[in-house]
């Protein structure tokens, strides 16, 4: 049986949060539940540069029921930049392979 996840390639993400909106309205979810949060990632000053890392919580459950409909999880389909991408693990870990600024989660 595979298990399933999200790769973030945060290095591509703009902060908009459009992903925590549309996983709340996909969900019907309270105004202060959320399924994944824009975190801002202060790197060394040096650097210069403010990264954002979608982080999925507790009450992910990787959008079953779109998936039965053969839908992609909705925080996927509204990220315009392509930073969220849902697969099997080993997809998404091979696909990690050679990149940078990238995370898997692996929410449940
Ligand atoms: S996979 Fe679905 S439930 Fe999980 S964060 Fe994305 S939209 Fe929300
Ligand atoms: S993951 Fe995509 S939708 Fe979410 S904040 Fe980043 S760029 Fe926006």
């Amino acid at each position: 049986m595979p298990r399933f996840g999200l790769l973030v390639n945060y290095e591509f993400c703009v902060g908009c949060r459009s992903c925590e909106i549309a996983c709340k309205m996909e969900h019907a979810r309270a105004q202060d539940e959320w399924g994944i949060r824009v975190q801002r990632l202060q790197q060394g000053p040096s650097e210069g540069r403010i990264y954002y890392l979608p982080v999925p919580t507790d009450r992910c459950n990787l959008c079953g029921k779109r998936r039965a409909r053969g839908l992609k999880p909705s925080c996927e389909k509204h990220c315009w930049t392509g930073v969220i991408k849902f697969g099997t693990l080993e997809d998404l870990a091979r696909s990690m392979k050679g990149r940078q600024k990238s995370v898997l989660w692996v929410p449940h």
